[in-house]
């Protein structure tokens, strides 16, 4: 897994998965993006810990289109090419239907699916049309296991993580012509940021039994297979959703 000369943008950098996803592509030769959206001082952390020299950090809200095209404006401009994009970039948030009133959850669902899943296509195009105009590229999208699991609490994410697997496998087809390779990572249960506040509280010993490891996985493991996923050799697993979570949910 060597990725020099290779740009690599990971949106959400500054934070868990991302950072992780960052670091680990720096420590094998890549020139990487740190995308942040309000934590512009843990993306300058990131950027800080990341081995090598001429990596660069980016803002921008993916839920908005402009700043998307912005974004990878800004990545070509400043760095010259864009071979690898990793969406990573995302929002949980909880609406359970049976409390939550009309207007927070028509909110919360558009929320989600503005920043999961339109944040994450608005930037596969701007990424692709970059990377045809090089002869190729990877994109690897951070999805999740809610989407064949179910979120019974976070209905709309569940919805738009199992839309961020559609979209993967319509545009590995579409892409592949053009030697764009799209791939879906698909974690359950991480200890980041985002499910802290549940790893900590009652129900955290039931979330880790959802495994038979009792545990849930670091961002470093999400982050190998992501890297694994942008290396060579790869290109016929393009369309393929890996599944990392460790055996808490099968499918066949
Ligand atoms: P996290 O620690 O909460 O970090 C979220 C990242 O997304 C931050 O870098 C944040 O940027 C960025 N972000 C949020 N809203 C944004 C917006 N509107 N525009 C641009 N960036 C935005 O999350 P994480 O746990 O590392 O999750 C990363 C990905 O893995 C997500 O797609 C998540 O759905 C998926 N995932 C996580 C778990 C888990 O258990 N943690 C499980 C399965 C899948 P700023 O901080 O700069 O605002």
């Amino acid at each position: 897994m060597e990725f020099s000369g290779q740009v690599v943008l990971v949106t959400g950098g500054s934070r868990g998965i991302g950072s992780a996803v960052a670091k680990m592509f720096a420590a094998k030769g890549a020139l990487v993006v740190v995308h942040y959206n309000r934590n512009k001082s843990a993306a300058e952390e990131t950027l800080k810990s990341l081995s090598g020299e001429g990596h660069m950090i980016v803002r921008a809200d993916v839920a908005n289109a402009d700043d998307v095209k912005d974004m990878v404006d800004t990545v070509v401009t400043g760095l010259g090419r864009l071979d690898v994009l990793v969406n990573n970039a995302g929002i949980y948030e909880m609406h359970p239907l049976e409390s939550v009133g009309y207007k927070f959850w028509q909110d919360s669902w558009r929320r989600t699916i503005d920043v999961n899943l339109i944040g994450a296509a608005n930037s596969c195009y701007c990424a692709a049309r970059q990377m045809m105009k090089q002869g190729g590229g990877k994109i690897v999208n951070v999805t999740s296991r809610g989407a064949f699991r179910g979120e019974p609490e976070g209905p709309a994410y569940g919805a738009s993580k199992a839309g961020q697997n559609a979209m993967s496998q319509s545009l590995a087809k579409a892409l592949a012509p053009h030697n764009i390779f799209v791939y879906a990572v698909a974690p359950g249960w991480v200890a980041t940021d985002m499910a802290a506040d549940h790893l900590a509280g009652p129900d955290g010993e039931g979330i880790r039994g959802q495994s038979p490891l009792n545990r849930v996985a670091s961002p470093e493991e999400i982050a190998r297979a992501v890297v694994m996923l942008a290396s060579e050799g790869t290109d016929f697993m393009t369309g393929c959703i890996l599944d990392v979570n460790g055996a808490s949910y099968l499918r066949s």
